[in-house]
Order: structure tokens, then sequence, then C-alpha cells
């Protein structure tokens, strides 16, 4: 199975981006969740641009990508799993919960530390929220994520199927639930003991830093659940909330291509994230 999926990997990853793009973009078109704020040609020509650059980027600096590295750690027996006799039924799933969980930590992590938060910004500035903003990332946070990529894959030792299939579902899950669309309800409600649907997701794009700050989950909604981040709706609701960031609105910086670019080195540090609960003079008095 690993040399037939590893062959055709492009070809997978490439089919499966294209479907689900397709079906999502159709989707958008015909029942869109709100009415978009700014053209939605030079949303998607500046969005889609970058994730060429970024697709060109990664194909030079690492053409064997992520695939290679799982071939390369199976070859060499590294990682965890490749340590114990466990089948392949058992470690591909154990392999694509623990790579879910690692990149919520990622996520949680680029909103804490104020310099990954420069990065990641570049994601949240996008004045509308749609299947395009799923893929719109600075490159040096694209390049940062392979890296911890590789890593994950050099301690975990997953198998080759696992890494395509982790890739294909965050590739195919990340533009379902950025995507302007709404889900009934009740369908909304019984999906997100599971998974991450896009009005969970929705509220993490909001300009209020506590619902920003809440739903880093992609995939799987367990994460947020167990750690404490999880939040049911927007205060605003889904039509009334704000989505991107309340210091970033200028189209210029936020939406063409050269402006998102240089938008990580623009402005002050600012501080912590874990810094920002303001206490009261008396409750400072108790801590101490
Ligand atoms: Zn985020």
């Amino acid at each position: 199975m690993d040399t037939f999926v590893q062959t055709h990997e492009t070809a997978i990853r490439l089919g499966f981006f294209l479907g689900i793009f397709a079906v999502m973009a159709l989707w958008e078109l015909l029942a869109p969740c709100r009415v978009l704020s700014m053209s939605k040609a030079v949303r998607w020509l500046n969005n889609l641009g970058l994730v060429a650059l970024n697709t060109l980027l990664l194909r030079l600096l690492f053409p064997a990508a992520a695939v290679g590295m799982a071939a390369f750690t199976a070859q060499h027996g590294w990682g965890l799993l490749n340590h114990f006799p466990i089948s392949i039924w058992m470690s591909v799933p154990l392999a694509v919960i623990t790579m879910d969980l690692v990149i919520w930590l990622q996520h949680v992590m680029v909103h804490a530390v104020p310099v990954l938060w420069r990065l990641h910004r570049v994601h949240h500035a996008d004045l509308d929220y749609d299947l395009t903003t799923g893929a719109r990332f600075h490159p040096i946070e694209i390049i940062l994520s392979m890296l911890i990529k590789f890593s994950t894959i050099m301690v975990l030792g997953p198998p080759v199927v696992a890494v395509i299939l982790f890739e294909v579902i965050l590739n195919g899950m990340a533009m379902f639930n950025h995507a302007n669309v709404r889900l009934p309800l009740p369908l909304d409600q019984a999906l997100r003991w599971l998974l991450v649907t896009p009005d969970m997701h929705r509220v993490h794009h909001s300009v209020e830093d506590d619902e920003a700050n809440s739903n880093f989950g992609f995939n799987l909604s367990l994460w947020d659940r167990l750690f404490g981040t999880y939040r049911d709706q927007p205060r605003g609701g889904h039509q009334g909330m704000t989505i991107g960031i309340r210091r970033y609105r200028e189209p210029r910086q936020v939406s063409w291509l050269p402006g998102l670019l240089v938008l990580p080195f623009h402005g002050r540090i600012s501080g912590y994230v874990i810094n920002r609960r303001q206490w009261s003079t008396g409750e400072e008095t108790k801590e101490k």
C-alpha cells in the first residue's frame, strides 16, 4: 500500500485538493453564510497567488517533503511507532490523531508567542472568511510548519500512508472549515462532537481577542474541548461578527500579495497573550 500511495502521492493530493476546492467554491457561491465585504476577485487572486508561491518554495526547499521524511524514518527504524510491533490498522489512526494534536499545539503557540503571531497574523488579517483564507499563510510560517512536521515524523515514525492521509485530511478540512458556508444547526452541533465545522472555526477568526484565542483545532474538535479553549458561538453572531484583526484593515496591506509578505515586519512587538489578563490591584497583592 505504501509504495502505491508514495508513487501516486502528487496525483492523489492534487485530485483531492481540486475536487474539494470545486465543491466548496460552488457551495459558497450557491449558499454563502456571510456577505463578503470586498472584491472576491482581488482576494482570490492574491490569496491563491500566495498559495502558488508557497507551493513553489516548498518544492524547491524540501523536494522530498513530509512523505520522503516518513519513508526515511521507516527505512532506518526511527520513531516511536517503528519501535513497537503494532499493526498498520493501529498505527495509522494513532499517527493521524497524534499529528492532529501536534498541529493544534503549534496553532496555540503561534498565537501565544509574539514573533510567531506576527507570521500567523497574515492568515488572520483576511477581511473576509472563505475557502481561500484556509490556505493563505506567510511563507516563513509555511517553512516553520514543515520543519515542525519533519521533527514530529522523526520522533513518531508514522507509516507513509498515514502522513499522506493526514495531509489530504488537513488540506480538505482547512478548505471545509474556512468556507463561507453554514450547515443546518442540528447537523453542525452533531458533527462538532467529532469534527471542526465552519461555524466553529469562524469564531477563531473574530477581531475579538477572547474569540480569536479559542477553537484552535483544524480537524478534531476534541483538543479544544479537552484543553478548555472551546467556544460555541461568536458574541455578535455569525452575520454580525467582524472578521480579521482590528489594527490591520487597509486592503493594500491585508489583501494584496506584497502587503501580505511584509505584514509580519510591521509595527512593534506586542506582549505575550498569556500576560494580557488584567489583574486588579487587590488580586495582585493576594497573589504575591
Ligand atoms: Zn489562528
